[in-house]
């Protein structure tokens, strides 16, 4: 056999198996993307629609009005973001969303307030404030913190100087037993990205699903956090801790292109790094369009703002949308989280009832159980409600619109609202307990 034919038949073998063996490769990683994009999503927005659509105005119980807001968002201050107001404004608004409290990367151990984004901008209140060794504070005046300070001593001097102090990313360890911190993360998307296997199917499944479905494959990343969850109980047995829900957001998981004053373009890529900064060639010419608002000729992205603003809020009942009434009615715990992805959450509530049927108190209050016959739960759509009495579920009811309980012992009651989504049953809705002694 003449060699040139020889070669010729193992090169083509060669090709034939590569072929094969890329086509096996593509069917592996993206047979799981097309099956959400053609089964599994639509499937997922078909039993909303039907939700949504049993929609009910709930009659309005606790006499104050409430806010829904994202606490833990970070703008240009941090190093590892670039926020702007111009992409963070409408992106709030568009998650219907009426504060932000920030919570950037301190710059250095003096860390001086106000700074950043404040300030209501078009309806929506921005409050600055700080993250770090794990907290989020925002001292709600002009000050300059020292982080120098032993922890337990920032603590109590934000606190009792009217700031807020709420524990961040409570997968790690934290002094549980410090006697002055409000609050604490009971979902953060951050700390639920962590468990994920590898970036490549979640990567994939964003490219295949794109904008058209970027709620679904973001939150391809859930898992209840039943860990922190038991952790938030056990707190709760010896004194309030509140509980709250953060997107934590940099909107930094994104490849982006801006041109600068001089006209050379430079490109950012993951964690707001700048990855390069060049004449325009031909493959600017080709990616950049207009810029936008926030002066982005190109992006590409992952977490936006208004993806994780509308991923997971924190839902407050309060006097009125100042900084000052948001954060007294936080740490009051008359708040409830809601996965507002699934289904807006608006008029959901939960509250305690005298024997002759007036309200004794609402979620987070501390109330005699003398005064409390029962406590009732409303919300705008038929969900299965879970009772956790001291971290134990102790009552269910499933598919309605009210959930009702008979009290005769004191302890902390709390509600959980899940939905059926695809065969599945998972949390929509977390509010604080109401405290019965
Ligand atoms: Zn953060």
């Amino acid at each position: 056999m003449p060699r040139k034919y020889t070669l010729a038949r193992i090169l083509t073998t060669f090709l034939k198996w590569l072929f094969l063996i890329a086509i096996c490769f593509l069917a592996f990683f993206l047979a799981k993307p097309f099956w959400n994009k053609w089964i599994i999503y639509p499937r997922i927005e078909r039993e909303l629609k039907q939700l949504s659509e049993q929609y009910r105005t709930p009659e309005a119980i606790i006499p104050l009005p409430s806010f829904q807001g994202a606490l833990h968002a970070h703008t240009y201050w941090s190093h590892d973001s670039r926020g702007v107001l111009e992409e963070i404004l409408p992106a709030a608004k568009e998650a219907k969303l009426n504060f932000v409290f920030f919570s950037d990367h301190k710059r250095h151990a003096l860390d001086s307030f106000p700074r950043s984004i404040r300030g209501i901008h078009e309806g929506i209140l921005f409050e600055p404030g700080t993250e770090s060794n794990l907290l989020m504070i925002s001292p709600l005046r002009e000050t300059v913190l020292d982080w120098n300070k032993p922890q337990d001593t920032l603590i109590r001097e934000v606190v009792e100087n009217g700031g807020l102090v709420l524990y961040l990313h409570t997968e790690m360890d934290h002094d549980w037993s410090n006697p002055h911190y409000q609050g604490m993360e009971i979902y953060n998307i951050h700390t639920d990205l962590l468990d994920e296997k590898g970036i490549l199917p979640f990567l994939l499944n964003s490219i295949v699903n794109g904008k058209k479905f970027k709620h679904w494959t973001y939150r391809e990343i859930f898992d209840e956090q039943t860990d922190i969850l038991a952790l938030w109980d056990s707190l709760n047995h010896h004194r309030k801790i509140v509980g709250y829900g953060a997107p934590d957001v940099h909107n930094n998981q994104s490849i982006r292109a801006r041109y600068l004053e001089d006209g050379t373009v430079e490109w950012v890529g993951s964690n707001a790094k700048t990855i390069g900064i060049v004449e325009p060639g031909w493959k600017e010419k080709l990616l950049l369009g207009e810029p936008d608002m926030a002066g982005w000729a190109f992006k590409w992205e992952l977490d936006t703002y208004f993806h994780s603003f509308k991923y997971v809020q924190t839902h407050i009942f309060t006097d009125e949308l100042s900084s000052r009434s948001i954060k007294e009615g936080l740490e009051k715990g008359r708040a409830f989280v809601s996965f507002e992805n699934l289904l807006e959450a608006k008029g959901f509530q939960f509250f305690g009832l005298a024997k002759d049927g007036t309200l004794s108190g609402i979620m987070g209050d501390s109330i005699s159980v003398a005064d409390v016959a029962q406590i009732r739960a409303i919300s705008p759509y038929p969900v299965d409600f879970e009772l956790i009495k001291n971290g134990k579920l102790i009552d269910i009811a499933e598919k309605s619109y009210t959930f009702d309980y008979q009290i005769t012992e004191h302890g902390n009651y709390r509600i959980v609202c899940r939905i059926r989504l695809n065969g599945k049953s998972v949390p929509w809705l977390y509010t604080n307990p109401i405290y019965l002694y």
